[in-house]
């Protein structure tokens, strides 16, 4: 099988020493990317900016805004049979970018925002048959929450975690995650994030088994 994974946040720059951004280390998607390769499926690994390294044998596309990953996403689709999207998207891009780095005293203390594409709702109209998977980071009501999503978005699955416990979320090896389908919610225990991944890539081979 061909697998796509995405990882990592975005950037989005306000000039070329300002950004938005978010706390995604990328370990989450890495961990995938390696479990994918070890069951001896290809992958290709679209990155945001991380400071860990690709797992050897990955196809390595790396990016920084959430325009050039739903780019790099959108031309890769075809090939793949899976798409994992645990890259933290960053929602809103700056309306504005000065090619110059604002100066202090003539900045506004307002920023202007405009929405960033919805990378995986971009590609609903081009799932024909793959299967797609995406991850929800939840502060509150995470099980509503990550439904909403798995049917807003058009996935087989969303992984959902709660980013507030201890041992998920945010820059550490372990997880919390509840893998949420059409046919309801199991949870999972605290885990490794490679555990985790392990798991979803073997949910994806059951699931292309089946179809
Ligand atoms: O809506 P929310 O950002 O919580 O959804 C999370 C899921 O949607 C993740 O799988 C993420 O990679 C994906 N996403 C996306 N494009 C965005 C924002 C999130 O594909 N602009």
């Amino acid at each position: 099988m061909k697998f796509l994974v995405t990882a990592g946040p975005t950037r989005e720059f306000i000039d070329p020493v300002r950004y938005l951004s978010n706390r995604s280390s990328g370990r989450m998607g890495y961990a995938v990317a390696s479990a994918a390769l070890s069951r001896g499926h290809d992958v290709v690994l679209v990155s945001g900016p991380v400071s860990i390294s690709p797992p050897d044998g990955v196809a390595f596309v790396d990016v920084v805004s959430a325009r050039d990953m739903l780019e790099a996403v959108a031309s890769r689709l075809s090939e793949c049979d899976v798409l994992v999207m645990c890259a933290a998207v960053a929602d809103w891009r700056p309306k504005a970018f000065s090619g110059m780095k604002l100066k202090k005293r003539g900045m506004s203390p307002v920023l202007e925002l405009e929405p960033n594409p919805d990378i995986l709702t971009e590609m609903r109209p081009l799932k024909n048959g793959k299967i797609y998977i995406g991850f929800a980071a939840e502060t509150n009501d995470m099980l509503a929450e990550a439904r909403g999503k798995l049917e807003r978005k058009g996935l087989d699955m969303i992984v959902a975690n709660d980013v507030t416990k201890p041992g998920a979320g945010f820059e550490v090896e372990t997880n919390i995650v509840t893998f949420i389908t059409a046919d309801g919610a199991e949870p999972l225990p605290l885990m490794s994030k490679a555990d985790v991944a392990t798991r979803i890539v073997a949910w994806a081979e059951k699931k292309v088994l089946k179809a």
